[in-house]
């Protein structure tokens, strides 16, 4: 079946317009008759036009809305997808990423820390309060190191901390910084006392992979905790 004809009467008025224009001895009322007919088309067929530019200007302008919230819910989707929602810092696979990429274009230090006896800080003050002291920990290495750097909460009470860097020297320095700065940060009520970290380091040449990297730098970080917490240690 042929679809049907949207403009059947416009072209009929159409034609007899044509077949008057084109007969010679047409009559002037015949003529405005048909002229009269072609006017009344082409006036609703504006009108429609009008009103068809509106609706679909409606659509651009939603269909742009729309655009706008997806390109939002992409871009929420992405970050929850890579951060950890208690501190905003990364999660354990946007770290493997990270480092994974970074170790591609050359030497990286890679740094874990864990917070010493935290269980007994949750015993002492409350989960809530150990939520926050996690919470701080992640503040406090974002200020120290700033919010380029790439920090990761890898495990409960466990962060690391991506640092690219050629020199072995760096790596420790950077380590120590970090476990001085937790140790000598203040925490809110109710922690009324220090809360430390043990640190330990990793310097990975370019091509290590972060299995080899993370390993060495978690068993540093074992040495860290042997040795009494609150220290740094370095992957031989
Ligand atoms: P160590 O010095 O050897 O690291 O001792 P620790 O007490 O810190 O280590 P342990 O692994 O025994 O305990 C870690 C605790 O961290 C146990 C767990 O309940 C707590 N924890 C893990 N994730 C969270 C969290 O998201 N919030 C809070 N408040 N506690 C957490
Ligand atoms: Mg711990
Ligand atoms: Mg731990």
């Amino acid at each position: 079946m042929s679809e049907p004809d949207l403009f059947e009467a416009e072209s009929a008025a159409l034609a007899r317009a044509r077949a008057t224009h084109d007969d010679a001895d047409a009559g002037a009322p015949e003529t405005r008759r048909v002229l009269g007919e072609l006017l009344a088309h082409y006036e609703r067929l504006m009108r429609e036009t009008r009103r068809l530019i509106r609706r679909s200007d409606r659509a651009e302008r939603d269909m742009n809305q729309l655009n706008c919230q997806l390109h939002e819910l992409a871009g929420q989707l992405e970050y929850r997808a890579t951060h950890d929602p208690l501190t905003g810092a990364l999660n354990r696979g946007a770290v493997i990423e990270h480092a994974s990429d970074c170790l591609e274009q050359g030497d990286v230090a890679l740094i874990v820390l864990d917070i010493d006896h935290f269980k007994q800080v949750n015993d002492d003050f409350g989960h809530p309060a150990g939520d926050a002291v996690i919470q701080a920990v992640v503040q406090c290495l974002n200020g120290l190191l700033g919010g380029e750097v790439a920090i990761g909460r890898v495990g409960g009470e466990e962060f690391s901390v991506v640092w690219p860097t050629a020199s072995a020297d760096d790596a420790a320095g950077v380590g120590q910084r970090i476990c001085d700065a937790i140790a000598g940060a203040g925490f809110a009520a109710p922690i009324d006392r220090a809360v430390t970290a043990s640190v330990g380091v990793s310097w990975n040449r370019r091509g290590d992979s972060f299995d080899q990297a993370y390993g060495r730098a978690d068993e540093a970080l074992y040495q860290a905790k042997r040795a009494g917490r609150n220290c740094v240690r370095l992957a031989a």
